[in-house]
């Protein structure tokens, strides 16, 4: 990763630069429990800027193709990833003293501004808060085909005849 990978980040928002890059799969440490391979890359590109009420903000998009797990049948399930998203760049004082107004909690994404901000931490995070809790593949797909799983059905039943055997002692 080259030394670009680190941005003042108010500072890359003020006068408008753009990052691209891309980032091995294999090197997003927090993502691999997710995965079933890391084969592959994500390309990525950063753009510094102002919103229309003139605060800093990044400008993020994502692409690329990860390898999930299927939760049904544990193999590997393609998942392309294409995301755009903003985050407003807030002081680490009025983060920490609650000055956000309330758009701001409530409907942007927001980070603490950082001189020495790790881009590729940054896009790691912005790919774990996208990918769905319990991937899947479509009906017909999987290797498990439609059938519901059968552990939890079995599993209930079973506690519930348990618990009717001490009701009966
Ligand atoms: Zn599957």
């Amino acid at each position: 990763m080259s030394a670009q990978a680190v941005i003042d980040s108010l500072e890359f928002a003020r006068t408008g630069q753009t990052l691209r890059g891309s980032l091995s799969i294999p090197g997003l440490a927090r993502l691999q429990d997710s995965l079933h391979d890391t084969s592959g890359q994500v390309e990525f590109a950063v753009r510094g800027g102002l919103d229309a009420r003139h605060r800093p903000i990044l400008a993020l998009e994502i692409a690329g193709m990860l390898h999930l797990r299927c939760q049904r049948c544990l193999e590997s399930l393609d998942y392309p990833l294409q995301l755009a998203n903003t985050v407003l760049l807030v002081s680490e004082t009025q983060a920490g003293a609650g000055e956000l107004d309330e758009e701001e909690e409530s409907e942007s994404e927001w980070i603490v501004a950082s001189p020495a901000l790790k881009v590729p931490e940054l896009i790691e995070d912005e790919i774990i808060l996208s990918l769905p809790y319990a991937p899947r593949h479509g009906k017909g797909v999987c290797a498990r085909g439609a059938a519901p799983a059968p552990v939890e059905p079995r599993v209930a039943t079973f506690e519930a005849l348990s618990s009717l055997r001490k009701n009966r002692n």
